[in-house]
């Protein structure tokens, strides 16, 4: 899919030889090859854009102009672009300015952007006849604070010592999903860089307590509270999360009031028949409702009772434990809504609701916004649809549902994951299922995998604009690296590999101590088909790569991705391609012994080839083990204490030494 109208009309006349000066606030042409490479700088790429032309003149001759009365986000609009040319943020405005840009809200010209999809985000650019004007127009403030981020990225481009070259462009802009954000992690460091990206949302688990004299309290960790400080400033809407409800006991809820303890069940399940509890969540959410700058609040349904239930009283037994719970939720909101009539709630599911969400959300009141999370279907690399069917009816309905899913390669595991392919599967596909909001997790730190979240803000607003090509050589380019297209030739060709061995779990999966692991799978002969998906969901090890050939072609791939890497000579994508290579090599080696291992040991004949194979997976895991540490020096901040890496490095560790003791048993001696 290409860019709707990517458009670049020749200004025509008679350009005699003329200094800058001369040219000054006259429009100069923009051939449609320069305009192209000028929309690389902008992300996410428009919807319908077309650059005619540019202006060049003196930033402090642009002269930023909106309503004395302009809404807050509107005047930090005019801050940022003023920001942008080297103005003082708060003016005074410029003297005998040669270039205008206004902000306007809610003019004439704004009518047009009313039909749109999620119009409050929606913004029109046009020129005036003289292109000396550009006009910024826009329904909402929200519309108007993203036509000023598009013109930033433009200006800056392009933007000299003592000149400035203003587009002259006609945009219409809007996003695909409404509600485009993160949780968790280090995002409240980010707000700024989140926010140029046109992300707008953020959620944060808070502190919801209850002391011993039974006051429920509210609380945002200090580098939380940023979210809400800063957040609505950049457009960005801050959410306080309360935790999954049944992990609210470690916080000493049932020594204050012990006849919450749910009678039977998982620990810290709630009885949700003592109204006690609905009183105690009302408070927590107008606490954190009356916090200045949040208008909603989410409360995380319980997220696994490990098959042991809920409250098992006699109230409690009559009903369903997931609708018991959104019951209470649901209370509790309407009780809060007494005192603070605006806020707004949020649901999210979980694992332990997945069999109760549909009655759940057939029950909720439609103002209520439904997150969708399962830890082992929405935390998953792996090339699959994701939304839950049942959300799609109540969507086309117009029903409010999203998405909270991993960006990175696996959540709890740090691992190098440059994937433009599997963030565009995702975020094409929510779009497509006509989701309104999404919430991604990107770990450990959002600096371990920048590019996936830019993808997310990409695609998420412009499902159909750029195509994971596209965007790579955009990235390259905004990055600044020195030969964006062979970034692109690598992250093409490395991309879709990673993307096939994370889908697969590998080599996460082998944490689960519950499942054997590949070495004694192998040694009795249960290594599964390519493929293979265990109960749905269980991936490892090689549930993404359905064949032999495709396996292959991705041992190929890796190698020449990391040839392509020590061409390009940047350190991180030179270890991400090492790891990856290791990865893929180590399942090569993996798949060949299956075929020559049996439950009754190694036939003499194959004993050479056995020997090889154990030697490659054990290297081949080796170089990503040794690599990991190297990749993560490029990625960490210098301040962070924490080595993210070290999980993954010790899973490779124990995963060599099981299967050298597995080549043992099966009388392959490594060493010789
Ligand atoms: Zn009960």
């Amino acid at each position: 899919m290409r860019p709707s109208r990517l458009v670049a009309i020749m200004v025509l006349g008679v350009l005699v030889s003329t200094s800058t000066a001369d040219l000054a606030g006259k429009p100069q042409p923009v051939t449609e090859p320069e305009a192209a490479a000028w929309l690389h700088h902008v992300v996410p790429l428009p919807k319908q854009v077309a650059i005619t032309g540019r202006v060049v003149v003196a930033p402090q001759q642009v002269h930023i102009v909106t309503a004395d009365t302009a809404p807050p986000l509107v005047a930090q609009a005019v801050r940022e672009l003023r920001e942008c040319l080297g103005q003082p943020p708060d003016g005074p405005a410029t003297q005998s300015p040669v270039f205008t840009i206004t902000l306007e809200l809610g003019s004439e010209a704004a009518q047009a952007l009313a039909s749109l999809k999620n119009a409050d985000q929606a913004y029109r650019i046009v020129p005036d006849e003289r292109s000396s004007v550009l006009r910024c127009v826009a329904r909402e403030p929200r519309g108007l604070y993203y036509a000023a981020k598009t013109l930033q990225q433009l200006i800056r481009a392009r933007a000299e010592a003592r000149q400035v070259s203003i587009p002259i462009c006609e945009v219409t802009d809007w996003p695909d999903i409404g509600d485009r954000g993160l949780w968790g992690s280090d995002a409240c460091d980010h707000l700024r860089w989140l926010s140029d990206r046109k992300m707008n949302y953020m959620e944060q688990i808070a502190t919801s307590r209850v002391t011993e004299d039974k006051r429920a309290t509210v609380a945002l960790a200090d580098y939380k509270r940023v979210m809400v400080e800063h957040g609505p400033t950049y457009g960005i809407n801050p959410v306080p999360a309360i935790v999954h409800l049944e992990q609210l006991y470690g916080h000493g809820l049932f020594n204050v009031y012990p006849e919450l303890k749910g009678q039977g069940g998982k620990e810290g399940a709630i009885c949700y028949s003592k109204p006690v509890f609905i009183d105690i969540l009302a408070d927590w959410i107008v606490g954190y409702a009356t916090m200045p700058g949040i208008t909603e609040v989410d409360v995380w349904m319980t997220e696994n009772l490990h098959g042991q239930g809920g409250c098992r009283c006699a109230e409690c037994a009559k009903t369903d434990r997931d609708m018991l719970e959104a019951r209470a939720i649901v209370a509790a909101w309407n009780k809060a809504k007494t005192r603070v009539p605006d806020v707004g709630l949020r649901i999210l599911t979980s694992e332990e609701t997945a069999d109760g969400n549909e009655a759940v959300f057939r029950e909720l009141p439609p103002e209520v916004k439904i997150w969708y999370y399962h830890s082992l279907l929405t935390y998953t690399t792996g090339e699959e649809p994701m939304v839950l069917p049942a959300l799609v009816p109540l969507a086309r309905e117009g029903r409010w549902a999203g998405v909270c899913f991993n960006i990175c390669a696996f959540v709890a595991m740090a691992q190098p994951f440059t994937g433009a392919d599997f963030i565009h599967y995702r975020m094409r596909e929510f779009a497509k299922k006509g989701m309104s909001g999404l919430l991604g997790y990107s770990t450990p730190r959002l600096g371990y995998g920048l590019f996936n979240v830019e993808a997310v803000a990409e695609w998420s607003w412009n499902a159909n604009g750029r195509s994971p090509r596209e965007f790579a050589f955009s990235w390259a380019v905004r990055e600044g690296l020195d030969d964006p297209a062979l970034f692109t030739e690598w992250s093409q060709t490395l991309g879709p590999v990673a993307w096939n061995v994370y889908g697969s779990d590998w080599p996460a999966g082998e944490q689960r101590k519950a499942l054997a692991n590949v070495a004694r799978q192998l040694k009795e002969g249960k290594l599964p088909e390519l493929g293979f998906v265990l109960w749905g969901v269980y991936r490892s090890p090689w549930g993404d790569i359905k064949s032999a050939e495709q396996l292959d072609r991705d041992v190929v791939a890796a190698k020449h991705a990391v040839t392509l890497a020590r061409r390009m000579g940047v350190p991180t994508y030179l270890q991400e391609s090492l790891i990856v290579e290791g990865y893929v090599r180590s399942l090569a080696a993996l798949w060949s012994l299956r075929s020559i291992v049996t439950p009754d040991g190694i036939a003499e004949a194959d004993r050479p080839t056995a020997k090889r194979a154990f030697r490659d997976y054990i290297d081949s895991l080796d170089q990503a083990r040794t690599t990991l540490p190297l990749w993560e020096a490029t990625v960490r901040k210098e301040h962070e204490a924490n080595r993210y890496t070290d999980k993954a490095v010790e899973l490779l560790g124990e995963m060599m030494a099981e299967m050298k003791a597995t080549a043992a048993d099966l009388g392959i001696q490594l060493h010789e």
